[in-house]
């Protein structure tokens, strides 16, 4: 036995961002590996030179870092890789199971076009591959094909999707080099699993005819295949395959919209595999637990407020250190936040109390800005009509007995505040809301905040005062 038995592979091509649903089948890929103590793998399919981007590999590798997926050995590039999938092609060029096509752009066309006349799909018809090339093709472009078995069937025996079959009849000859010498996806793909020792291929059900495919190569090869999980592709509320118009796709989005990466690795998984009625599944037990067998094989739907609300369960069982250093990562990233020690204070106290209605990051950012805004800070129209001089008046004479009677910032506690301001309401004969408004107004400068008590507390003293003093009449 090998020293590690499973060893599965994330395989994107860097060509763009890095999508959620090619994140979920990484995870996928991931859990088999970590619950199996196998390997896992990163390989980056930059075959493509012209599409393929250092920016697209930084944020797959950014991606995944924020989600917590690491990956054994060093990263593989496909395109390092061209000499030895020319050497495979050639081998099997040796052996008589692929041939030399000199078929030119236009049959080419011709051949497609037929065959979408007859309604059928394009296909190759075969001339070359019982052909030898005469004297005049020998300075004629060629590409290499697989000599395909066109009898039988190819079945892939997939975790997911169960036996699929493939009529051989409908898998023509594919091109496993082409003319210029680079190799194809299909070539490349089968080589380099081949090679890396991969064991287990997770990947999208859009790759399912492809398995087929490969599958004729690594039995031309002599190579043993590996097995499959095609995962079904994600699917937007309404049914239809998940875009762009159902909301974010990105990995990164999803990060700066606010959603915590364990939130976001619990929702992607359960979006698809389950476990008993489990819905909150630590990394932890995800590890124990996971298994392809699990994986549904119907498309999951995408829900985004089942999303908001595993993301709130993570955002309140984070330690208040621990989310605080989430806030101040998001908010630098997203507003340029720079704060000092005075206000970082001012925001970790009043976290319990953000958090509590928050579902996103950025729900607490936003609820969380007039505590770092330097005074005289601004008040929105509403509260400004809160402010009336009699509420001015009241204003300095809470804050004078405040000031009085709570005469440090250690004395400036949520219990006394509280007991402080209900005894003033009552000595002066107003319901606590009449004192509740003007201190609302001068202090977040807003109708909506936190309770009046957290909002003081989390200020602290001074702030507290001088802002009350800023619109005290
Ligand atoms: N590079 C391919 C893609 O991003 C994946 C290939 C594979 O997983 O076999 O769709």
């Amino acid at each position: 036995m090998p020293e590690h038995s499973v060893v599965t592979r994330f395989a994107p091509s860097p060509t763009g961002f890095l999508h959620i649903g090619n994140a979920r089948t990484c995870l996928f890929s991931w859990l088999y590996a970590r619950a199996t103590g196998g390997k896992f793998l990163l390989r980056i399919e930059d075959t493509d030179r012209e599409r393929s981007t250092q920016e697209a590999i930084d944020a797959i590798f950014e991606g995944l870092t924020w989600l917590g997926i690491d990956w054994d050995e060093e990263p593989i590039y496909q395109s390092a890789r061209a000499g030895r999938h020319r050497e495979v092609a050639e081998q099997l060029l040796t052996s008589g199971n692929a041939y030399r096509c000199f078929a030119t752009p236009e049959e080419l066309t011709e051949m497609r076009e037929a065959a979408r006349a007859a309604g059928k799909p394009p296909r190759y018809d075969g001339r070359w591959r019982d052909r030898a090339p005469g004297p005049e093709h020998g300075n004629q472009p060629f590409t290499i094909r697989l000599r395909a078995d066109q009898e039988g069937e190819t079945i892939v025996r997939d975790h997911v999707q169960g036996d699929v079959r493939f009529g051989n009849d409908h898998l023509d000859d594919l091109v496993l080099l082409r003319s210029d010498g680079t190799p194809t996806y299909m070539l490349a793909v089968v080589v380099d699993d081949h090679d890396m020792g991969v064991s287990h291929v997770v990947r999208g059900d859009d790759h399912l005819n492809n398995a087929a495919r490969q599958m004729q190569i690594i039995k031309a090869l002599g190579w043993d295949a590996p097995q499959y999980a095609h995962v079904p592709l994600i699917h937007g509320p309404d049914g239809a395959k998940f875009s762009k118009r159902h909301g974010a796709q990105g990995v990164r989005e999803y990060r700066d919209l606010g959603y915590l990466a364990d939130a976001m690795n619990n929702y992607l998984l359960r979006l698809g595999w389950s476990y008993g009625d489990h819905e909150i599944i630590s990394r932890e037990d995800a590890v124990k637990w996971f298994d392809l067998d699990g994986i549904n094989k119907a498309a999951a739907r995408f829900d985004f407020d089942k999303l908001n609300h595993v993301n709130a369960h993570y955002i309140r069982s984070r330690s208040n250190e621990d989310l605080l250093a989430e806030v101040l990562t998001l908010a630098r990233r997203l507003k340029d936040w720079d704060l000092d020690a005075d206000q970082t204070g001012r925001l970790s106290r009043a976290l319990p109390s953000l958090s509590e209605r928050a579902s996103t990051v950025v729900d607490i950012i936003d609820g969380a800005d007039f505590l770092i805004t330097a005074r005289p800070i601004p008040i929105e129209e509403k509260a400004q009509k809160l402010l009336t001089s009699e509420a001015r008046t009241l204003l300095a004479a809470l804050t004078d007995s405040l000031e009085a009677e709570l005469k440090t910032e250690g004395d400036w506690t949520l219990e006394a505040i509280e007991a402080h301001i209900r005894t003033f309401a009552d000595s002066q004969e107003l319901k606590f809301g009449h004192v509740a408004q003007p201190i609302r107004a001068s202090c977040a400068g807003k109708m909506k905040s936190p309770g009046i008590f957290d909002v003081l507390y989390a200020l602290g003293r001074a702030e507290s005062l001088a802002r009350m003093r800023d619109q005290a009449g």
